[in-house]
């Protein structure tokens, strides 16, 4: 089989730097998918429409109008551990409402589903002013419904969170590798978390069976779910006009590598979707998982997609990286990834933690142990790892400038991010 090495390198854990060979040029890649740039502009004018409501039930969000955005920051210090590269770093880890990259696709599919159940029972009209579905008369509307979701943590806060606010009747299935304080946040906002003692998967479909039994209620599906992926992707024009704010040009010259962490794979996949979709095959977009649990990896090498999980190859799945403690790939971000992501690098859960201090001493910025995978690209061009693939897809004088997606950190409790910083495995 072709790709024997980088299944054994898997399977014994080892960090691996893995080019996608199946990569086509975007305009051809794009084309091939179900999903065109319409649908990121729907999403784009449903949270426009939505933003009073945001607004109106979630206060971290008055500041910015009901708009749910993170700051895009340079960070020479930083930069230079990695050879004075050009560094960015996009803060998910500060979004509003969840601390967290989800806090894009779950509050997204969250309104989503409210905005249908209300305009089907006639309380919601396209022209209404949408801030009328912070009331008391669609609080009540909605507590008839439930939403279930299958998480390793941030989605659930995502989901849990927005929906409750909304009066949603909440229900988060957490898998074992999920921390106990987010449960605990989830419950204080009257989510009801049930616990699972397996893997993400297990808990996933636990949720979706439990759901299923119930008309009144709706599943947001992690390994399927079309609404957060298509969330997640309005984050690219959002980065595009804060890249043009800032003065950084993208082009043949200035290619822009993207290094986004994985876990099933619907936050990377839509984010790099949007991002091809705007810049066509001047982006370059690196997803990075834990050795632990590198299931995108393993999917695109053996091109089976979800036909493949880590268990097969022999792994636990088990990471300290808990947002990308996942088996099994995604199909549908799998379908959208296979022929646009440029590649996959996998770390060690014990470098998580040294990005985490490296980050916070450099920068003053905190993220958790997941987020702190996205150093993966910048460290692996800093070593000449990417050498080979810049020489075949980038211009030879051409200057790269690569982001860090932080994808979380915020809502940590400050003994813990102590615990964070203190980790060494
Ligand atoms: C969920 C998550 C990711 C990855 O998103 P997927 O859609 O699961 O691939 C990355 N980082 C953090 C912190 C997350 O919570």
């Amino acid at each position: 089989m072709r790709y024997d090495s980088v299944i054994e390198s898997l399977a014994n854990k080892r960090e691996c730097v893995f080019f996608n060979p199946n990569i086509a040029a975007a305009d051809e890649a794009l084309s091939e998918l179900s999903i065109t740039t319409a649908d990121t502009a729907d999403a784009e004018g449903r949270l426009l429409r939505f933003a009073p409501v945001i607004e109106k039930a979630f206060p971290d969000t008055v500041q910015a109008h009901g708009i749910i955005e993170s700051p895009l920051v340079r960070v020479n210090n930083l930069g230079r551990q990695f050879g004075s590269i050009e560094l960015l770093l996009k803060c998910d880890s500060d979004l509003p409402v969840a601390g967290s990259v989800k806090a894009r696709g779950g509050v997204y599919e969250v309104l989503l589903h409210a905005e249908k159940l209300a305009t089907d029972a006639g309380l919601l009209h396209a022209d209404d002013d949408y801030s009328i579905l912070v009331t008391d008369e669609l609080r009540r509307f909605f507590k008839k419904y439930s939403i279930h979701v299958g998480s390793t943590g941030n989605l659930g806060l995502s989901i849990g969170i927005t929906s409750a606010a909304l009066g949603f009747n909440p229900t988060v299935h957490m898998s074992a590798d999920a921390r106990e304080w987010k449960k605990q946040k989830l419950r204080s906002c009257g989510v009801t978390v049930k616990e699972y003692p397996g893997e993400y998967s297990q808990a996933v479909s636990e949720g979706r069976t439990l759901s299923k039994k119930d008309p009144y209620s709706y599943f947001v599906d992690d390994e399927s779910s079309l609404p957060l992926l298509l969330g997640y992707s309005t984050a690219a024009g959002r980065l595009a006009a804060q890249l043009s704010d800032m003065g950084v040009t993208v082009d043949r010259d200035h290619p822009l590598f993207v290094c986004i962490p994985c876990g099933v794979g619907g936050a990377p996949a839509g984010i790099a979707f949007g991002l091809k979709c705007i810049y066509k095959d001047d982006v370059h977009i690196f997803y990075a998982e834990p050795t632990g649990s590198p299931c995108m990896l393993l999917s695109l090498a053996t091109e089976l997609g979800a036909g493949i999980c880590v268990q097969d190859i022999g792994l636990s799945g088990r990471t300290h990286a808990d947002g990308l403690a996942v088996g099994r790939s995604s199909a549908l971000a799998y379908e959208v990834s296979k022929k646009l992501v440029s590649g996959v690098i996998t770390i060690d859960d014990a470098k998580l933690y040294e990005n985490l201090r490296l980050l916070y001493s450099t920068e003053g910025i905190f993220a958790e142990p997941s987020a702190c995978a996205s150093f993966v690209c910048a460290e692996s061009a800093n070593k000449g790892l990417l050498d080979d693939y810049m020489k075949k897809h980038c211009k030879t004088d051409a200057v790269p400038t690569f982001i860090a997606w932080l994808t979380g950190g915020s809502m940590v409790p400050q003994e813990i991010k102590q615990e964070y910083l203190a980790t060494v495995l």
